[in-house]
């Protein structure tokens, strides 16, 4: 748990200097849309020879911005997935603590836990990331306090389901947290997954918690998705493959323990 104390600082962190680029993107964009929309009035008025000015503002604005992007880029590639056999219950228990510290005392936790639970193929620590961006939205979407469940099942994907979302059918170990909070209108789930996208106020929301799960579950050859319903509460649910490996595959092995939390 100290261990996903640091990664959750360090994710902080990392909100923090994303939060930032993307301010500095969107400044960039403003330069470059302001410079066309000039570009186009002064070519309106005749004034051609000012036309060059602002599109060279706006190509340096442009390239400034691509720039940007791709540190994003490098940054991001530099995490790459360690996909091991995965024992989700003892993943959910190890972070039960931390959990429970993220949302308060104001909300009540419960979790349930498949029996026989199918290992799950994933890595680990990304996994424990998504469970902590999850317990930290559910927070921010309960201010009054409420309820949060942590579930595990094993889930079979029939073609149907499959088919729409476009992933294989077959056996998935689901990890799914919800919440009592405010839910999301439609619109919002629609886009809660784009990176960067976040109805929080500047400097409390980075929009990067369900993009980064999201790319994170469908790189494990998975599935996420959302059921929301406002004023009542929010479900997000994480399908991960089952592993189909030998039983003497060790599962998880650097994760510490509930116990190890003061
Ligand atoms: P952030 O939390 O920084 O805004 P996320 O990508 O984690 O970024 O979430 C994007 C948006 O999705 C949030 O701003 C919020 O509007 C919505 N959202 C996510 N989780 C929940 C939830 N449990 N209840 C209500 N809304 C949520």
């Amino acid at each position: 748990a100290e261990e996903a104390l640091r990664q959750a600082q360090k994710m902080e962190a990392i909100g923090h200097l994303t939060g930032g680029i993307a301010h500095d993107f969107n400044n960039l964009l403003t330069g470059i849309v302001g410079g066309l929309g000039l570009l186009k009035t002064r070519i309106a008025e005749g004034r051609v020879a000012e036309v060059g000015r602002y599109a060279d503002a706006a190509v340096a604005s442009a390239r400034r911005a691509a720039a940007l992007t791709h540190r994003l880029l490098a940054f991001a590639r530099r995490q790459p997935l360690d996909p091991k056999p995965v024992d989700v219950n003892v993943l959910v228990a190890s972070m039960e603590e931390l959990v429970r510290r993220t949302v308060g005392p104001g909300v009540r936790m419960e979790t349930v836990l498949a029996g026989d639970l199918w290992l799950a193929l994933c890595d680990a620590n990304q996994l424990e990331n998504a469970l902590l961006n999850l317990a930290i939205n559910a927070r921010d979407a309960m201010p009054d306090g409420g309820r949060l469940t942590i579930r595990t099942e094993n889930t079979l994907l029939d073609g149907t389901y499959a088919a729409q979302a476009e992933i294989a059918a077959g056996p998935y170990v689901t990890l799914s947290v919800t919440d009592t909070g405010t839910g999301m209108p439609p619109e919002v789930v629609t886009r809660a997954f784009d990176p960067f996208f976040t109805t929080k106020p500047v400097g409390e929301g980075t929009g990067l918690g369900l993009s980064q799960l999201y790319g994170f579950v469908k790189q494990s050859g998975g599935h996420a998705r959302i059921q929301s319903e406002l004023g009542q509460g929010t479900t997000v649910s994480i399908y991960l493959p089952r592993h189909h490996g030998e039983a003497t595959d060790t599962p998880i092995t650097s994760l510490a323990t509930a116990a190890d939390t003061p």
